[in-house]
């Protein structure tokens, strides 16, 4: 159980009064599935309590009850296809085996393409009885509105930066609060991060006041990047970017980044045009919008290095 999440655990209702479709939303790495996990098990638990002894809970944290389904997206495909949706509805449509219930669990609801929605829709429609859909979802705008509308929506909350520190260090995560702050608080992304990541963030920002300063060149610096799995470097530099906007425009970093990385990110904004600034965090964001089609990652990074060169 994840301490931010208890009020929220506390404050839902019995299954009798609990409506039958409920979306979770809020950042990722926050907790989400683990939550609607919680909640898929407390709904055929015996004691309707998640009470991790009864044999219900047991089949259920092994993935093994039979009237709880869990949809996800598979490994490297960008979609849930229309099949799932429609197993979803036979299992829901089926008497349930042992629990006084059949639960559908759906990890990445924003991820189902258009015919699976529609199908989805059907049995958001007409829920057969005794029948509770949990659909979880990173960015719910990306749901059919009528999806949407159909289901309690739910917003779990981020941990503050204490418990978000506790649970990383709980777990000898080092490095806690450079994780916390790149991730927006995110805890479980923190904690999902490659361990290194503090460090390359530390690498990144030189490798850019490097180039902006003029003691390396757009290509020395994609020679050390290209090595670097794209989506991670992307997203370091996104929020490099972001920091350095901030700086630009407020004179702050608006969150709490380790002391050294601010003093650096304040130099290398001054480095810099707010021009410059912006187009990188944009061309960034658009670059890895794109990572799921095969990008040439010497390109990426030579385009974006060039964009904060000195010019001489
Ligand atoms: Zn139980």
């Amino acid at each position: 159980m994840l301490p931010w999440q208890d009020a929220t655990w506390t404050g839902l209702a019995d299954a009798s009064r609990l409506p039958h479709a409920l979306l979770f939303c809020g950042p990722p790495g926050i907790g989400k599935r683990q939550f609607a996990e919680r909640l898929s098990i407390r709904l055929v638990c015996e004691r309707e309590s998640a009470c991790g002894a009864c044999r219900a809970c047991r089949l259920a944290s092994g993935g093994n009850h039979p009237d709880i389904l869990v949809l996800r997206r598979e490994e490297g495909k960008t979609e849930i296809p229309v099949d799932e949706a429609r197993a979803l509805n036979e299992f829901l449509a089926l008497t349930p085996h042992l629990a006084p219930r059949r639960v559908v669990l759906i990890a990445d609801a924003d991820h189902l393409n258009r015919s699976a929605s529609n199908a989805l829709l059907k049995t958001l429609e007409e829920p057969p009885a005794s029948s509770y859909l949990l659909l979880v979802s990173d960015s719910p705008a990306r749901l059919l509105p009528t999806i949407r509308s159909r289901c309690q929506r739910i917003v779990l909350p981020r941990p503050t930066t204490e418990e978000g520190r506790a649970y990383l260090e709980e777990r000898g995560i080092p490095d806690a609060s450079a994780l916390l702050a790149l991730t927006h608080g995110a805890a479980l992304q923190a904690e999902a991060w490659p361990r290194d990541t503090p460090a390359m963030t530390a690498r990144l920002i030189a490798s850019l006041e490097a180039v902006a300063s003029g003691v390396e060149s757009a290509l020395d610096a994609t020679e050390t990047w290209q090595a670097v799995d794209l989506d991670v470097g992307l997203t370091l530099l996104i929020e490099i970017a972001a920091g350095l906007a901030q700086w630009a425009l407020a004179g702050a970093t608006g969150r709490a980044w380790p002391g050294e990385w601010t003093a650096r990110l304040r130099v290398l904004a001054g480095r810099l045009d707010l021009g410059q600034i912006f187009r990188l965090w944009d061309e960034a964001l658009e670059a890895r919008g794109l990572a799921t089609a095969p990008l040439d990652r010497r390109l990426v990074w030579d385009r974006l290095f060039m964009l904060v060169e000195a010019r001489v």
